[in-house]
């Protein structure tokens, strides 16, 4: 079977947003269906990558490491029920650095398409904010607007026509699979 890939951001889309950073894995709860969601695109041959926007580091609220640990922490639930995830990308950037991987900008996905020599022009990417849908259409991913975390927000605010637009990540992925 050829690969797919899936680009998910973090934080309200696969955890419980909590509105603040998640700085210790105490923080990290899987949003209802997430981990579910994660072991179904696993099982039906996505690769998954993960684009997350921590501007903690860089506000010097936990280190590069740090955010890693929790990460890692996370992943290893993922492996305990048998599935897995290809590629976490970190912006640690704030908002002023200007930085060209802060969501939208598009710069996690170069970088993974790089390091992983993949391409993820077409793939699905699923986010709860405005910036991930804007960072999926300026790389010719397909934009996927969820209402947990800020997505409900997002949702009545302001969002890409084109966006497709489930409850959560467990049913955007009942769709896709399906
Ligand atoms: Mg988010
Ligand atoms: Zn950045």
């Amino acid at each position: 079977m050829p690969k797919k890939y899936i680009v998910l951001d973090r934080d309200g889309v696969i955890n419980v947003d909590l509105f603040d950073y998640v700085l210790k894995n105490e923080d990290f709860k899987f949003e209802n269906g997430s981990l579910e969601a994660i072991l179904k695109l696993y099982e039906n041959n996505f690769e998954i990558i993960v684009a997350t926007n921590q501007k903690c580091i860089n506000l010097h609220l936990i280190s590069a490491e740090g955010i890693d640990q929790i990460n890692n922490f996370w992943i290893q639930k993922v492996k305990e029920k048998g599935g897995d995830i290809l590629h976490v990308g970190v912006c640690p950037h704030r908002d002023e650095e200007n930085c060209n991987c802060r969501k939208p900008e598009t710069g996690l996905l170069v970088d993974a398409e790089k390091k992983l020599n993949i391409n993820l022009k077409g793939s699905y990417f699923v986010g709860d904010k405005l910036s991930d849908l804007e960072c999926a259409i300026s790389h010719g991913c397909k934009p996927i607007l969820v209402k947990t975390g800020y997505g409900s927000r997002t949702y009545k605010s302001r969002y890409p026509k084109e966006s497709m637009i489930f409850e959560n990540l467990k049913s955007a992925v009942d769709w896709i699979v399906n």
